[in-house]
């Protein structure tokens, strides 16, 4: 068998790489700076009123939920990884936030509740 080419092996392990390699843990961040598109369209709020905190988060603790999404709704990304994509300055240094640990999630995000 021939051997792939190294341009070929990138392209395959490109296909390979989840979408979203970080975890969703739920910090609830997406949802507060911006309502995604199906919350547009059942909220029937228009694109450029998108920033602002989505009335169908849920709250448990730190932890929060779509409404939709526990309603039963399907293909909003649920358990595809955490989809935002954001720079944050934390701790003096700018990092991608989707690759933040848990609990660095749950800080930023509460510290940004609080205003
Ligand atoms: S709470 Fe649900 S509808 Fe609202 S922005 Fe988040 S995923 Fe979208
Ligand atoms: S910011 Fe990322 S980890 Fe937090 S709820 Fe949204 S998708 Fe999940």
């Amino acid at each position: 068998m021939r051997k792939a080419s190294g341009c070929l092996m990138n392209l395959l392990k490109h296909c390979e790489m989840p979408k979203y390699p970080h975890p969703c843990t739920h910090c609830g961040f997406c949802c507060l700076v911006e309502i995604c598109p199906a919350g547009l369209g059942v909220l029937g709020v228009s694109e450029s009123e998108k920033r602002q905190p989505c009335p169908l988060l849920r709250w448990q603790g730190v932890e929060s939920r779509c409404a939709l999404i526990l309603a039963g709704a399907k293909g909003m990304g649920d358990g595809e990884g955490c989809c935002i994509k954001a720079t944050v300055i934390h701790k003096g240094e700018a990092r991608d936030f989707a690759a933040l640990s848990e609990k660095e999630k749950v800080v930023l995000t509460q510290q940004f509740i609080r205003g």
